[in-house]
């Protein structure tokens, strides 16, 4: 979906946060100890012209205990082969070894001639260039650059070895100097930056203080300031429009929101960075969140301002970019769930009068999966996983849609102040070392004042939702409540709602546990309606999503296994559901399984016609189903005109085309796709 929040990188940075804890939690000292960084004075040539990027300069560390006889530092291969020179310790002749790695990343370990003292500075200059060849998060033409550097080690990063032998980045400090043709402005966000001209060329310098692993953008950008925020706010823009004064605006309005629920925005400035759709088709990005800001491609702009989108994503400055995740348990609760959950709090004080459908089903033009009805699909298709075991795999399916659910209904046992007042401490005290799920917790117990444990038992330790069935009797003055649960039982504090045979309502809260609960509530009128819970504010089933969740099951089984890499067992189930469908199929299990199955296959389809004949074929079937969902019917329409399209068919393009702007119009445009197709080259014509 085009409004898809990416977090494209939170696979990587939670990998990477994971590793480093490893090392920080390893020592008796460890909690103390600041984080090693390596600094850097690298001057960058971006020649988009000639797509090269030539990188040279020298990069000063210090080496940690397991590096005192050698050190790793990686240069992707994109980069060309770089050469290197010792600087420090002198050394004649300094032995490198060369080891290449199957994502193109190289390995040179630098052999010291003598064992080195602890802590003894290193100093390495280098020069290399290159950016023809493809890698994961890199991009060079003649008309933009993006050197992502977590994947793609486009200047040379040293790692930090582990005491298990698995290694990680270091995160660098120090100046970078790009160089650059006249239009082209570089960018590196949250760096202070300054710029001078000299002929057809320019220089912009680059400081970073705050330690991080560098990405570089070059483009046409136009920056515009936003004075009004929080924080210096800027929008790096490559499209002339009306959007970026809104944008900017909002975006303040949120990183203030959000910064009293977590606590001062981390980093010295916040920008917004716009980067082209051809990128981040090539590339399979939908936009990131990186340290000091957020990047989106150019169709996302088109959209209304989508409040749970953005305030996921700035959300996310907060939780993963600042405070990493260590350990084996809950990191996908710790990054994407807690992001979610700011999500949440800026979609109550902003959009209040969707939060309700938030939880329930999903919030407007945002991933429906991402909610309570999401999570009982999931659930429904037997991959559930307790909190405290989701880790980055299930990280956006279960942390996203039970996971947000359940911090909030925490936030709500123990008081929203204290929840506030426990992620200011954690944003504090973690900021320079990784966050555990014991420590998290414990936070939030010491912040609350009262034992949690039956509620983290319950919440965290195991899998599923409450079930519970309600009958009721009303007597004289009162009505006699009978709640029966099914095991497991929980101790649930619920909100009960009243309504009188001539309109009145009213509003109790009551206490729920073990089988069977009974319960007598003085009610001063003739009660004709009861429903417990009626804001879905605790995350349960309900007979309605009892029987969607299982009809959308194996759709929602199909995605899992496309999102886990699992092409051949997907296919299957779908195809199997698919020679089972129920009859009549009130909820659109049939159009969601086509749906999943063309995303399926055209996400093979990239060189393989018939592959793509047959994505084709799903998203016809799927369009022409008596009941479809709105938001992914457009989304269907758009990704069948895109595959007619690459095949050259015009007819087939052109109708589909209609299809999607149509359907989008009628969801009030969430998945954009007029933005979308406008960007495709004009189309072949086909005999
Ligand atoms: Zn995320």
């Amino acid at each position: 979906v085009a409004a898809a929040p990416s977090c494209y990188l939170d696979y990587m940075r939670n990998l990477l946060a994971w590793l480093f804890s490893a090392l920080l939690l390893s020592g008796p000292l460890a909690a103390a100890q600041p984080s090693p960084v390596a600094r850097y004075d690298l001057q960058v040539k971006a020649n988009l012209a000639k797509k090269l990027l030539r990188v040279q300069g020298t990069v000063a560390f210090a080496v940690d205990e397991r590096e005192r006889d050698s050190v790793d530092v990686v240069v992707h291969k994109t980069m060309g082969r770089p050469t290197f020179h010792l600087l420090s310790p002198k050394q004649a002749h300094p032995m490198v070894k060369e080891v290449s790695a199957n994502d193109g990343q190289t390995t040179y370990r630098f052999i010291f001639g003598r064992r080195l003292d602890s802590h003894q500075a290193v100093r390495i200059s280098f020069l290399c260039q290159g950016g023809a060849l493809p890698a994961a998060q890199f991009f060079l033409d003649s008309t933009y650059c993006m050197a992502g550097g977590y994947n793609v080690a486009w200047y040379p990063q040293v790692l930090a070895r582990q005491p298990d032998n698995t290694t990680t980045t270091l995160e660098g400090t120090g100046t970078i100097r790009v160089i650059t043709a006249r239009p082209f402005t570089p960018v590196i966000m949250g760096a202070l930056a300054r710029q001078t001209a000299r002929g057809e060329q320019q220089t912009t310098e680059f400081v970073l203080r705050t330690p991080a692993v560098f990405t570089l953008f070059v483009g046409r950008y136009t920056r515009t300031d936003y004075p009004g925020g929080p924080v210096p706010t800027a929008a790096y823009r490559l499209t002339q429009d009306t959007a970026t004064a809104g944008y900017l605006r909002n975006c303040a309005r949120v990183i203030g929101a959000l910064a009293e629920e977590f606590g001062p925005y981390p980093f010295a400035s916040f920008n917004i960075l716009e980067y082209p759709e051809e990128v981040a088709n090539k590339l399979n990005i939908g936009g990131s969140s990186e340290y000091a800001g957020i990047t989106l491609p150019t169709a996302s702009f088109g959209n209304r301002f989508n409040y749970a989108l953005y305030g996921h994503e700035l959300a996310h400055q907060w939780w993963a970019v600042t405070v990493g995740s260590a350990g084996s348990k809950g990191t996908g609760i710790l990054g994407e769930g807690m992001a979610q959950f700011g999500s949440l709090q800026v979609v109550k004080r902003f959009d209040p009068a969707h939060a309700e459908q938030y939880r329930r089903t999903g919030y407007p033009g945002y991933i429906k999966d991402q909610s309570g009805l999401g999570f009982l699909t999931q659930s429904a298709s037997g991959n559930d996983v307790a909190l405290q075991n989701v880790g980055s795999a299930q990280a956006h399916s279960i942390g996203d849609s039970k996971g947000f659910l359940v911090l909030e209904l925490l936030s709500e046992t123990i008081g929203k102040e204290r929840m506030k007042a426990a992620l200011h401490i954690i944003t504090t005290k973690y900021r320079d070392q990784p966050l555990t799920w014991e420590a998290f917790l414990a936070e939030i117990q010491r912040a609350a004042g009262q034992d949690l444990n039956w509620f983290y038992e319950q919440w965290l330790n195991q899998t599923g939702a409450p079930d519970w069935t309600l009958t009721w009797q009303p007597r004289a003055g009162q009505v006699a409540l009978t709640v029966d649960q099914q095991a497991p039982y929980y101790r649930l504090q619920l909100e009960a709602e009243f309504r009188g045979t001539h309109g009145e309502t009213a509003r109790r809260t009551v206490e729920v546990a073990g089988a069977t609960t009974h319960l007598e509530v003085p009610i001063p009128f003739e009660v004709k309606q009861v429903q417990l819970d009626p804001e879905f504010k605790v995350l349960h089933w309900d007979e309605e999503y009892r029987l969607r969740a299982r009809a959308l099951a194996p759709a929602a089984g199909v995605k899992y296994l496309r999102l886990a890499g699992k092409a051949t067992e997907a296919l299957a189930l779908g195809e199997a559901a698919l020679a089972k469908l129920p009859q009549p199929d009130p909820y659109g299990a049939e159009f969601a399984l086509c749906y999943e199955l063309g995303r399926l296959q055209a996400g093979r389809a990239t060189a393989d016609a018939a592959l793509r004949e047959e994505a084709m074929a799903y998203y016809l079937r799927a369009i022409r189903c008596p009941v479809r969902d709105p938001e992914a019917l457009a989304s269907a329409y758009l990704r069948l005109a895109q595959l007619a399209h690459a095949k050259g068919d015009l007819t087939l393009f052109v109708w589909a085309k209609n299809g999607a702007l149509t359907a989008d119009m009628l969801t009030s445009y969430t998945v954009g796709a007029a933005k979308q197709l406008q960007n495709l080259p004009q189309p072949k014509t086909t005999r």
